[in-house]
């Protein structure tokens, strides 16, 4: 049956055939009765026929007019339909021919009863031994025979046995049961006539019948089961399409209609959890469009399909550039998205920096529970103010407030570092420390303020004096500490002595101050830690303090641990 085939012509077909079969076989079987009862009805008329033959027959002979007898045989022939009319001896040839029976008659009655005929022929209808001629003698009753003549018409042969009775003994004598046969053949022609029409009848009511029984049964399917069916299924389609609110009208309390309710409660149940979803979808964006953050989202095409407003603000680009531009373009860097979506989330956000400002981009694949991807988000956080506070945190944390210069802390961990680096690379390492001369005293004379601001252009000059490289930090109080990388100590020494000389030679506020200084280099003096370096400074500053102040001091070996 054809796939595209409408259920109402598949039904219709369906029931059609069943309806065809069984109707068809009534036709049959009652064409094939109505066949047989029209045959037995010719018999009867034919075997009552034969017997009021048979009958007439004997009338006449008794009459003693056999010669009447031959004619009344002669006219039955010209009868329409009748084919043959014989009557036959036992013998089967035909009687009347001979002058045998009127010899036997007339000797039987000892007188010329019949005068016997001028000429005599033999004519053999039947042979003597024909079995329908000896059933029908020894039966004494009428049998049919069913044939076909030269021409291939069926035939239907009647033998009707002609009974001897009592008042032909006379002539004929006694002791045999039948005489002769009547032997009357007709053309079955008419009868197979009426067959045909009725064929022809029960054809013709077939198909009417038939058409009839079509027409009602696809006007009644359709009524009660495909108009109904149509209907459920236009309302599926419409709810396929998106109408969730379509119900479909439900017209009877049958299993279609069981079908159309359970489809209502179902489509309801989709239309609630729909609402519910559409509600959460609108709370969703309601918070992605109020957010702070940047946020694009693709379909699993790939293409974007939301950009809330602080992406554009963030990007300085409009939705539709964005649109436009591709998921992978939004900071021009396709490369690192791509590698950013490739990514774990546990991974942690990227940095990126774009038109100047500087971000935190969140890029993740959204799988579906099956794997299969259904889009990429990107969430974009504005760390620019973040990222300036921590540096200047950073600053804070690294450097004195009063000088600029490196805290103490920061001095510490370089320190370390540069030392470290210097052992392993054997480069040179010095160290500078020194401490304002009489300082306390300043301070007494001209107040904390003023002695602020000398500690200030103190710090200026020391930065100046030295190199990118090196570090300049405020030790504690007026104690200030170089650190100079790759610096021999008669390099270091050098340094500090200029900017002692410096210092000797600027006034602030129209007042000076002097210096004491003490330089300390690895690999000159041998210490085992970056603060024995510094001890050492220390200790050479201590020396120029002894020695008078405003003066610099190399350090001295530290005395070897061995030798004492
Ligand atoms: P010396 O030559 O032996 O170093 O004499 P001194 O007076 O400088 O002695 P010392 O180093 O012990 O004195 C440190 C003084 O430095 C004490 C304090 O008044 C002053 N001082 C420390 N820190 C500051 C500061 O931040 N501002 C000001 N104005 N003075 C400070
Ligand atoms: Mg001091
Ligand atoms: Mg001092």
């Amino acid at each position: 049956m054809n796939k595209h085939m409408r259920i109402r012509y598949k039904i219709t077909l369906a029931v059609g055939v069943a309806i065809t079969t069984v109707l068809v076989a009534m036709a049959m079987f009652y064409t094939h009765f109505q066949e047989q009862s029209v045959l037995q009805q010719n018999e009867r008329t034919m075997q009552k026929l034969t017997e009021s033959v048979a009958q007439g027959l004997q009338a006449v002979m008794l009459a003693g007019s056999a010669d009447i007898a031959e004619s009344y045989a002669d006219r039955l022939k010209g009868v329409s339909d009748v084919i043959d009319f014989r009557i036959l001896r036992k013998n089967g040839n035909e009687a009347f021919r001979d002058n045998e029976t009127i010899e036997n008659v007339n000797r039987r009655r000892g007188e010329e009863s019949f005068a016997p005929r001028d000429t005599e022929t033999e004519v053999p209808v039947l042979a003597g031994d024909d079995p329908h001629l000896q059933a029908t003698i020894q039966s004494g009753k009428a049998v049919p025979v069913y044939d076909r003549d030269a021409n291939g018409n069926r035939t239907l042969t009647f033998l009707a046995p002609i009974k001897a009775i009592e008042s032909c003994s006379r002539c004929h004598g006694s002791g045999e049961a039948v005489r002769g046969v009547i032997k009357l053949t007709t053309s079955l022609a008419p009868v197979e006539r009426d067959i045909l029409e009725l064929r022809q009848y029960s054809l013709g009511g077939l198909a009417i019948g038939l058409m009839a029984t079509m027409l009602l049964t696809g006007y009644m399917l359709g009524r009660i089961v495909v108009t109904p069916l149509e209907k459920v299924m236009a309302a599926m389609g419409r709810v396929s399409g998106g109408d969730l609110d379509h119900q479909v009208p439900i017209d009877s309390r049958d299993e279609l209609g069981r079908m159309a309710n359970s489809f209502n409660r179902m489509t309801s149940e989709l239309k609630t959890s729909y609402d519910g979803l559409r509600r959460e979808q609108d709370k969703l964006t309601t918070i992605i469009h109020g957010a702070g953050e940047g946020i694009v989202v693709t379909d699993g095409s790939g293409k974007v399909v939301l950009v809330n407003p602080a992406a554009e603000r963030l990007l300085e680009k409009s939705a539709s550039q964005i649109i436009g531009e591709g998921f992978e373009h939004l900071i021009d860097d396709p490369d690192s998205m791509r590698t950013w979506l490739a990514q774990e989330a546990h991974e942690g956000p990227a940095t990126a920096t774009y038109k100047g400002r500087t971000f935190h981009v969140y890029a993740s694949t959204i799988l579906a529970t099956d794997a299969h991807v259904v889009g990429s988000a990107a969430l974009l956080r504005d760390i620019t103010e973040e990222k300036r506070l921590e540096e200047e945190l950073r600053r804070l944390s690294t450097t004195d407030g009063l000088t600029s210069l490196y805290n103490r802390r920061h001095l510490d961990e370089t320190l370390n570092t540069e030392y470290h680096r210097a052992m392993r690379t054997h480069n040179p390492l010095a160290v500078v420390m020194f401490d304002i001369d009489h300082f306390k005293k300043f301070n007494d004379t001209y107040g904390h303020d003023q002695g602020d601001r000398v500690l200030q252009a103190v710090a200026r000059n020391f930065r100046d004096a030295l190199r990118k490289y090196d570090l300049a930090c405020r030790y504690g109080g007026e104690e200030f500490v170089g650190i100079l990388p790759n610096t021999t100590l008669e390099g270091a020494y050098c340094v500090a002595e200029r900017l002692r000389a410096d210092i000797e030679d600027s006034e602030v506020d129209g007042l000076k101050v002097t210096i004491s200084l003490g330089v300390a280099a690895f690999p000159e003096i041998v210490v085992e830690s970056a603060d024995e370096l510094v001890e050492a400074a220390d200790r050479a500053l201590y020396q120029s303090k002894e020695n008078g102040r405003n003066r610099t001091t190399r350090a001295e070996p530290l005395p070897s641990p061995v030798a004492t």
